[in-house]
């Protein structure tokens, strides 16, 4: 019970909580304090969903629905496994609380006690008044907890090591970080005031391309020699971010970098002045056979074991490339064979290129694949040289175009480029694919050989560089992009199927419904029939002649089968509509051969002279199963066999495959066709039997369908093999770890459930 004076102090204590100045969490976890020691709560759990790392089944049920759980009678039977645990710990009844902000829950509390109906409406009612109170808090606090980490991501990425301003819409320098001081080797004194304009080549409409997202190439006022990529981003409506990325040297060493991590027979190296290696791709490891840390630091020259050589070398240099095979001492006597080729480069000094001798054979054969990949591949690849005028193409490439290699080879790559724009942009890109190695993501219109094919495409360019770095021509790769009518026409297709299923889906659950309806009205008048026909036959009801009774008898047996089809129908449509909630538990095949029904049948088969046998192999232990529901299975399955075997034997045979248990029902009967056996598992399908007499082996075409969606709430597979007049083997497995259940799913479950009940 809670009483007005409690609630009043909740209230009072939330709202003090809330003037003290804690973090999200902190107030949660504090709040939770509170409603333990106002309610007496046993246990008391806080979680932020969105910090938590992960939420347990029951609770994300809660944040899925944003309304509170309570179980006020834990037993062994709650479908959250989390719940039965709870139980087993002691605690007879359970909350657990969405707090909800925003049209979204951000935290949960689970609550625990020791007492039976602890929760009761009167508490439920307090606990989600107080949590609706302090939930708008925690949700402001959160928000203002991720601002602060944004401006504290905003201040390290302004202070990393790319050049970046922040300007005012008069293209006003308002702050620079400290590599743009570096790179212009001034203080922020000199920079802060000045207009960007002074300092880089940008033209006065640029600020307002910027805003737009626009990216630009630029280089700094009077030094062509480093250029940049300048690109922005709006602070507020008068404060532009903009941030340089250097496309010069460096970038091409990142470049390329970032490829040889990937590369297995090359790693770059930098130098350092005095050869002392100050930097390596991280690829390393797997070219020098030697840790990364291990040789950051060491001097190159040291580590050679002809140093004067090297030293010789190095000393030739220039602006060219030495490049000598050599013999690396990688310490504690390990030595290893590497070419080296090195350059100097303006920013580090020298650069070092280790190639792994050993390792060339297979590059030579990766290059042989390449060859290969660009002939297999998918999208259309083109070679052309320097001026752009083609050398080789690929199958995919004729296709596309619909030319033959030969008809195209010599002749300029633009006249497969239906526009004039295109066509004058064509040598601005090759120049661009020259200067940073690759562009991407380039579009334009084809055209192909027919007339009027125009074909759009995605375009990228790579350059190819001769073993000199000396530039060979262009890799061209184009990717047809389908036309947009094509993709709507697509997308329709898409949306008209998923209504169809909406629609089918819809109209098997009425059906199921219906025939549940149905069928279960049925059942109280046959009771009477059955149950009248019997006094009649027992003679209660005053005496009635031999042939009388003999007509009652028929009657009785009739209401019989007739009661046992409605009840199959029953099952069918239950099991089909996931009414049926399975009774899981360990279960000992070798212990299930021996119940009851199985033992009757058993000897249905002895009175036949039909062997029977069941044999569960050694490593079948304890499978999670409902036994009572498997049992209906292999009554069916055996009684199947039975009804369609005359001589022979039956066998029961079950053992572990893979991740499941497997069972296999063999009889020696009469089998069954193979057009049959694709509708065997049908609702109310029957084999036409013209062989066997009628009445009695009649069935109702429902046994297997009921098997079926047995298996299938266990998540088995079931199948049939058979020959006609060999027999048959109908199998199914279990999975031993079955999946489990959504959320979802089990609440559904829960609402079907609660129907049940009800009706
Ligand atoms: P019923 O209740 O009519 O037996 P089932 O769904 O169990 O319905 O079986 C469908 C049909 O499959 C049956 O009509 C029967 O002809 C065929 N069948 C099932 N099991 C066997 C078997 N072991 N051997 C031959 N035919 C079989």
């Amino acid at each position: 019970m809670i009483d007005n004076a409690a609630m009043t102090k909740l209230i009072f204590d939330i709202f003090d909580l809330e003037s003290k100045r804690l973090e999200s969490a902190e107030l949660l976890s504090r709040f939770g304090e509170e409603l333990r020691l106002i309610f007496g709560i046993d246990k008391v759990e806080t979680k932020l969903v969105e910090k938590a790392g992960g939420v347990s089944p029951a609770e994300e049920y809660v944040v899925n629905t944003m309304k509170q759980m309570i179980d006020n009678r834990l037993s062994d039977y709650s479908s959250f496994k989390e719940l039965v645990d709870s139980f087993k710990a002691g605690y007879k009844s359970c909350a657990i609380i969405p707090i909800v902000a925003n049209s979204r829950c951000i935290c949960v509390i689970r609550l625990l006690s020791k007492q039976e109906e602890k929760f009761e409406k009167n508490v439920a009612n307090a606990l989600q008044i107080s949590s609706m109170i302090v939930g708008s808090q925690i949700s402001l606090r959160i928000e203002q907890e991720k601002s602060i980490s944004v401006a504290k991501y905003f201040d390290a990425a302004f202070n990393s090591i790319v050049p970046q301003f922040l300007i005012d819409t008069s293209g006003t320098v308002i702050k620079a970080n400290k590599s743009m001081l570096v790179l212009f080797n001034s203080n922020a004194r000199d920079l802060i005031g000045k207009n960007v304009k002074e300092l880089f080549a940008i033209d006065a409409n640029l600020i307002a391309g910027l805003r737009k997202g626009m990216v630009a190439e630029t280089m700094i006022v009077g030094r062509k020699d480093r250029k940049f990529n300048i690109s922005s981003s709006e602070v507020s409506e008068k404060i532009l971010h903009i941030t340089f990325y250097e496309t010069t040297e460096l970038r091409e060493m990142e470049e390329r970098a970032k490829l040889l991590k990937y590369s297995n027979y090359e790693s770059l190296l930098m130098l350092g002045p005095k050869t002392n290696i100050i930097w390596a791709s991280d690829n390393v490891d797997k070219i020098m056979r030697s840790q990364k840390n291990g040789i950051l630091g060491r001097q190159l020259l040291d580590m050679v074991v002809d140093k004067e050589r090297l030293i010789a070398g190095i000393g030739k240099l220039g602006s060219g490339v030495y490049t000598d095979s050599a013999r690396i001492n990688l310490g504690n006597g390990v030595l290893q064979d590497v070419r080296l080729s090195i350059f100097a480069n303006e920013m580090y000094g020298l650069s070092c290129i280790v190639a792994n001798n050993a390792l060339e054979s297979s590059f030579r054969s990766i290059e042989r694949n390449f060859e290969e990949i660009v002939r297999l591949s998918g999208d259309a690849i083109i070679f052309v040289d320097q001026l752009g005028y083609v050398q080789r193409l690929n199958k995919t490439a004729e296709n596309l175009f619909g030319y033959r290699e030969q008809e195209l080879v010599g002749g300029p790559a633009t006249m497969l480029y239906s526009t004039k724009a295109d066509q004058d942009s064509f040598a601005h890109y090759l120049g661009m694919a020259k200067q940073e190695g690759m562009v991407g993501s380039l579009f334009a219109v084809m055209k192909g050989r027919k007339p009027d094919s125009f074909i759009p495409c995605d375009i990228g360019i790579r350059s190819m560089l001769d073993q000199d770095g000396k530039l060979v021509g262009y890799v061209m790769v184009y990717r047809e992009l389908l036309t947009k009518r094509e993709l709507e026409e697509a997308q329709e297709a898409l949306g008209e199927n998923e209504r169809l299923i909406e629609k089918l889906e819809e109209e098997s659950e009425l059906k199921t419904t219906f025939i549940y309806n149905i069928s279960h009205d049925l059942k109280t008048p046959i009771t009477n029939i059955k149950g009248f026909s019997t006094l009649l036959h027992n003679g209660t009801l005053g005496e009635i002649n031999e042939e009388q009774r003999g007509y009652v008898k028929i009657i009785i047996d009739e209401s019989d089968r007739l009661m046992e089809l409605i009840k199959q129908i029953l099952d069918v449509a239950k099991l089909s509509s996931g009414k049926i909630k399975l009774d899981l538990q360990p279960v000992d095949f070798r212990k299930l051969g021996e119940n009851p029904s199985i033992k009757a049948l058993e000897e249905v088969a002895a009175g036949k002279g039909v062997l029977f046998s069941w044999t569960v192999e050694y490593d079948v232990g304890e499978v999670s199963m409902d036994p009572n529901r498997i049992i209906q299975v292999f009554i069916n399955l055996i009684g199947n066999a039975l009804k369609f075997t005359e001589h022979g034997s039956i066998s029961v045979h079950i053992f572990k495959k893979g991740k499941s248990i497997r069972v296999e029902v063999k009889d020696t009967g009469i089998g069954i066709g193979r057009e049959d056996q694709r509708k065997l598992f049908r609702k109310f399908y029957q084999v036409n039997r013209k062989e066997l007499t009628v009445q009695k082996d009649a069935g109702t075409g429902l046994g297997l369908s009921i098997v079926k969606e047995i298996v299938s709430l266990h998540n088995g597979r079931l199948g049939v093999n058979s020959e006609a007049g060999k027999g048959s083997t109908f199998w199914f497995t279990i999975p031993l770890n079955p999946k489990k259940k959504r959320p979802k799913e089990i609440k559904e479950q829960q609402v079907e459930e609660k129907k049940d009940q009800a009706a």
